[in-house]
């Protein structure tokens, strides 16, 4: 099993250091969530995982079996392993769900592939994605789409998740804050992660203000992410306490992190 991980990483906008050294293991088959205030630096977390240009690497390493993932364009990060949802385009004009998967799936699965190299054969990859969509429940339609041409909130999620099933990731990670889905929306997508995640072992680290995911997503590590830093590490049972408690208690036990 492979195993990201995040060392003292150190991250800035703007010249301003935003994440101040973050430590993080993930192994295949865990699932893991960050939680923390507004502001703590969650996505910015997640936005130097996928080699945004505005985040800046001011220190510290992030590795998948020791392979270094910050030096590498968003791309090669995927084909070592890593999946982000929001890497992709928004809406790419003219490319269904279908098309936009045959290539992500060919890149992944054949790294060494060259620009202009033929896809994955077209008969395989429509069966593959026929049956994934039955076992994520879909209707078959859906992959004629156009990609996220007027796709709603839930659609969107089901078009990650479907990504997720065809790519079969390492990892994946999945930033949640501001997808304003309705609670149906993410109990389906949930159930997607969770299928995904226990039939590939895939280590997911699930990253939300919120705690209603994680009745869906079951996590077994939450770490609290305050000011830059993960200053607490535990089992399920600090969701519950946050759920009751707010985070008021970590801006009292932490003041210098703030
Ligand atoms: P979270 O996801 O935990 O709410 P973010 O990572 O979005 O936190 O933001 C962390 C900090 O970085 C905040 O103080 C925010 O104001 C600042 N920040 C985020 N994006 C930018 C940006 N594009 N330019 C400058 N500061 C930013
Ligand atoms: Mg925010
Ligand atoms: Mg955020």
């Amino acid at each position: 099993t492979k195993e990201l991980r995040i060392e003292d990483l150190r991250v800035g906008i703007d010249g301003k250091e935003i994440l101040r050294g973050v430590n993080l293991t993930i192994r295949q088959g865990e699932v893991h969530a960050l939680m923390g205030p507004n502001g703590s630096g969650k996505s910015t977390l997640s936005y130097a995982l996928a080699g945004h240009p505005n985040y800046e690497v001011l220190g510290g390493s992030a590795t998948i079996d020791g392979a270094d993932l910050l030096g590498m364009e968003a791309d090669e990060r995927a084909k070592a392993g890593l999946f982000l949802a929001f890497q992709y385009p928004t809406s790419i004009p003219g490319v269904t769900v279908a098309n936009f998967l045959r290539h992500a799936v060919t890149n992944v699965r054949n790294p060494d592939r060259k620009e202009g190299e033929e896809l994955i054969p077209m008969r395989d990859f429509r069966k593959e994605l026929r049956e994934q969509m039955a076992e994520l429940g879909m209707d078959q339609e859906f992959a004629r789409r156009y990609l996220n041409e007027g796709f709603s909130g839930g659609e969107k999620k089901r078009a990650e998740i479907l990504q997720l099933a065809m790519l079969r990731p390492a990892f994946a990670i999945l930033d949640e804050t501001d997808s304003g889905l309705d609670i149906d929306a993410v109990r389906i997508a949930s159930e997607g992660v969770n299928r995904v995640a226990a039939k590939h072992s895939t280590g997911i680290l699930v990253i939300t203000h919120y705690e209603r995911i994680l009745t869906y997503i079951k996590p077994q590590f939450v770490h609290i992410l305050f000011g830059g830093q993960i200053v607490e590490s535990g089992g399920p049972e600090l969701v519950t306490h946050l759920e009751k408690e707010g985070y008021d208690w970590v801006r009292e036990k932490y003041p210098e992190a703030a």
